[in-house]
């Protein structure tokens, strides 16, 4: 018998594996907190002496196990879940970076994260340099600053689509002594596993196709367990230092490989809270047994709609990687062979106006600011989420006026073509 579980398994069964009489499904730990018989079970636990549960704030066990399977996908060495994605990203910087910090992150990132860097972080005292990823190594590199505690960026970019070369970040995060964090909510572990390349902190939005039917905001952090704290131990005293709030224990001593997600849990959530529901997690749970099957789909279907595009006179361009013509469609082979998922960014000739006709006569396919889950849902951000911009402030911005983002569901893939061939012929009048 092979001995690594493949991805599928560990999606229907990591995590949790129940003995004689238990339930077969994950239970919900509808519990705040848990019981011990004496006083001193209790202040070992408190002085992280002993590992059990004491209050879901810090930890729970449905949360736990959820995070397990997750972290098994990835292939890391601890996770935690959080409320939401954008919780996800805030702490996974906070674990390492505080006031007087500084980060570099690539600047084709998701426009919540983007504030949360650009705006929010500032007023923590936390400066933010953004580098365009697709510069040469020797001009990122130049944003690196002494007090530079780590390196942002997305594995699969929204809304254009575009591959981050992993392996390329890494290398400049590394030769700076800084860990490499990526945002892998687009293409999932199912379709990319960024430790693998060299990335040393993995976050996303279960939001997304994780949890996949549209019920339940989450965020989760892996830890691939890989960057050497230690040897940076002045950049990361938070880590590497005592901690007076646990009676002087050190993480990288006490918890070696998994010492960030351990701080991430016993320090950040302890303070800060933002801590998922039990309910939440065993959601996100249901999610996780068909992930493998809906990633597979939608990326499948999605290629059937980007060739149907393409074949359309009325398209002006499209990205979409898995296309063979796409500029990175020789790095989709390298980083994502299996394929990347169901959203493609596109412009139709006839600028804003045609854009939106086509729009409005789409039945099936819907206008929706949400993306990647089973619903195939559209977006026109020079329409939407950036409607206050004029053309010329949107090319300023790096978003075409003419893009559309499209997020191909789990519907038959015919069907979504059809509405879509209705749509470009009612657009027309
Ligand atoms: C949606 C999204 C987020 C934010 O997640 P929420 O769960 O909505 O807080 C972060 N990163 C990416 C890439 C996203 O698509």
């Amino acid at each position: 018998m092979k001995k690594k579980l493949s991805k599928a398994t560990i999606c229907v069964q990591g995590g949790y594996s129940p003995s004689k009489g238990e339930p077969r499904q994950m239970p919900i730990v509808q519990s705040t907190t848990f019981k011990y018989d004496t006083s001193e079970q209790m202040a070992r636990l408190f002085d992280l002496e002993d590992a059990g549960y004491f209050y879901t704030r810090l930890a729970n066990p449905t949360n736990d196990m959820v995070a397990s399977r997750i972290n098994q996908l990835e292939g890391g060495v601890g996770a935690m879940l959080t409320s939401s994605g954008q919780a996800a990203n805030f702490f996974a910087c906070l674990n390492i970076c505080e006031a007087g910090g500084h980060i570099v992150s690539t600047s084709a990132i998701y426009g919540g994260t983007f504030n949360l860097l650009g705006a929010s972080f500032a007023k923590l005292g936390i400066e933010v340099s953004f580098v365009d990823q697709e510069a040469p190594e020797e001009e990122i590199a130049k944003a690196f600053r002494p007090n530079t505690k780590l390196f942002f960026a997305e594995v699969l970019t929204n809304p254009g689509v575009r591959i981050l070369d992993i392996e390329k970040m890494a290398r400049i995060a590394h030769a700076h002594g800084v860990p490499l964090i990526v945002d892998n909510t687009f293409p999932t572990p199912i379709h990319c596993r960024p430790l693998e390349w060299g990335a040393d902190i993995v976050t996303h939005s279960t939001t997304k196709y994780i949890d996949g039917h549209g019920v339940s905001v989450g965020g989760v952090i892996v830890d691939g367990g890989s960057f050497d704290w230690d040897a940076y131990a002045d950049k990361f005293p938070g880590l590497t230092k005592p901690d007076p709030t646990y009676h002087g224990l050190t993480y990288t001593k006490a918890f070696g490989k998994a010492a960030y997600i351990t701080k991430a849990t016993t320090h950040l959530m302890r303070d800060f809270g933002s801590i998922q529901s039990p309910q939440n997690a065993f959601y996100i749970n249901l999610g996780l047994q068909t992930l493998h099957l809906r990633m597979e789909r939608v990326a499948a279907s999605a290629m059937k709609v980007a060739e149907y595009l393409k074949s359309r006179p009325e398209l002006k361009w499209i990205l979409f990687t898995q296309l063979e013509d796409d500029p990175q469609h020789d790095r989709q082979l390298k980083y994502m062979p299996e394929g990347t998922c169901g959203v493609m960014a596109f412009a139709l000739h006839g600028g804003r106006e045609f854009a939106n006709r086509f729009m409005d006569a789409l039945r099936l396919v819907t206008i929706e600011t949400h993306v990647a889950d089973c619903y195939t849902c559209i977006l026109h951000p020079a329409s939407h989420t950036h409607r206050q911009l004029t053309d010329e402030q949107l090319a300023e911005a790096g978003v075409d006026p003419d893009l559309m983002r499209l997020s191909i569901g789990l519907e038959d893939p015919d069907d979504i073509i059809s509405d879509i061939e209705q749509a470009l012929e009612a657009a027309k009048n």
